[in-house]
């Protein structure tokens, strides 16, 4: 179902005629109103009023997430203090999080974005959504909390954690939508099998994941596990929350972006060079509607590609392809750029072994090691020696021929691996440390 037809399947010229009005606005706004955009114009040698056509937006700098962290807590905020209703934050990896806040009419807009979303993803107002994003300052739980009301479906606000009750709430309240990270819905399942329960026999039918870059395989395996649809969906807290972009159940192939509140750019990341579409490369965002923290080309790391080919769904916004990783997520072991996505998907498609894995990256001399370990399933574990050495080498064998990567296997018991309730760590980076 399209919740709202008239902006969702608008024409190309009138998608651009909005985008240019809108982004027109925008800048004049932040010049206006935002000491580090005015300075950071002026050092580009651009002003709004050089905005004439889309065209132009490729004049303006690009935001960094860096810049977000410069002007902490509340310098990059377009509006006073007063008119903000919400704050939210990300946490970085290490020191002071990236706040983003939001005016009455953004929360407004949010909670229309995510019912899109969830209409697009097949949900409706009979549905019960189970929403395991973790509530709080991560914009996950929140967001697509007012998109499910805004639907006008049954909303559980179950939060991150505390597995075994999300379990029985799930069979006993009968969700029929999970929301979740794509590594803790396999969780479920896997925590649901071992209390003897087959979550196939429960009554959901669509999942909606995002949050974390996964796989086509990791698809599969989610929908065949758990007996549903499973739909990604695309938001970082920069930029909105969840709901920035989400597949639709019609095609399932690629994710729609919300072009009328964001314009999408592609760019070579080295070079800063806008790629023309079908290319790949890092996606950058400009916001055009937000008012409390509106962000000019704002270089997200995510890498991927813009498919503007029509939708068999009818929706005219263009799509994404699922994000393949992220720029900084980018491993580079002897020279060759590989992502973890990659090797998560040969390993998908080996028989004989979980979906949990963990790459361990390190240095020996000046020589990058890289280490995958691999739960096998309980099957395989009882089977002899010479067959876990078999596996091991066809592991590393088709990580070589296919990603052109010299690795190391270690085929681990199963559940041995560290599970996550949010998003699931699997790269650890030795070589960082020894860097610094
Ligand atoms: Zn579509």
């Amino acid at each position: 179902m399209i919740w709202n037809d008239d902006f969702e399947t608008l024409p190309r010229e009138a998608i651009e005629a909005l985008q240019l009005k809108r982004l027109q606005q925008t800048v004049a706004r932040v010049q206006a109103t935002v000491p580090f955009y005015r300075q950071h114009f002026a050092r580009a040698g651009v002003s709004a009023d050089q905005i004439r056509s889309l065209k132009d937006l490729q004049r303006l700098p690009f935001t960094l997430k860096q810049d977000l962290r410069n002007n902490y807590p509340y310098g990059l905020f377009a509006v006073p203090l007063e008119q903000i209703v919400r704050i939210h934050a990300s946490s970085g990896t290490t020191g002071k999080p990236t706040v983003v806040g939001y005016t009455r009419r953004d929360i407004e807009t949010w909670s229309e974005l995510m019912a899109r979303s969830f209409a697009a993803a097949g949900a409706d107002k009979g549905d019960v959504i189970h929403n395991a994003y973790g509530y709080g300052l991560f914009t996950g739980g929140l967001g697509a909390h007012y998109g499910a009301e805004r639907i006008g479906a049954s909303v559980i606000p179950m939060s991150g954690g505390n597995t075994k009750k999300q379990i029985m709430i799930m069979q006993d309240f009968g969700s029929t939508v999970l929301t979740c990270t794509p590594s803790y819905c396999l969780f479920l399942a896997e925590a649901a099998a071992e209390e003897g329960l087959d979550i196939r026999n429960f009554k959901l039918r669509v999942g909606i994941h995002g949050a974390e870059p996964w796989s086509e395989k990791m698809r599969e395996e989610i929908e065949q596990k758990l007996g549903i649809k499973a739909i990604d969906i695309y938001g970082l807290s920069e930029i909105l929350g969840p709901g920035v972009g989400i597949e639709c159940i019609e095609a399932q192939d690629g994710l729609h972006i919300w072009e009328d509140h964001f314009i999408p750019e592609i760019i070579n990341p080295e070079s800063g060079e806008v790629l023309p579409h079908g290319e790949h490369g890092e996606l950058v965002i400009t916001t055009i509607t937000k008012e409390g923290i509106p962000l000019i080309r704002y270089r997200t790391r995510d890498i991927t590609r813009l498919l503007p080919e029509p939708c068999v769904c009818g929706r005219t916004h263009m799509r994404l392809e699922r994000m393949s990783g992220r720029s900084d997520d980018m491993l580079i072991i002897r020279g060759v750029n590989v992502f973890p996505s990659q090797i998560e998907s040969v390993l998908f498609n080996i028989e004989g072994i979980n979906p949990h894995y963990q790459l361990v990256v390190d240095r020996e001399g000046n020589l990058d090691t890289l280490e995958v370990q691999v739960e096998v399933n309980e099957k395989t574990f009882s089977d002899e020696i010479k067959e876990m050495q078999n596996l091991s080498r066809r592991i590393r064998k088709d990580i070589k021929d296919l990603l052109g990567v010299t690795c190391s296997v270690r085929l681990v018991e199963p559940k041995t691996l560290a599970r996550s309730e949010g998003k699931a760590v699997r790269v650890i980076d030795k070589r960082k440390s020894l860097d610094s």
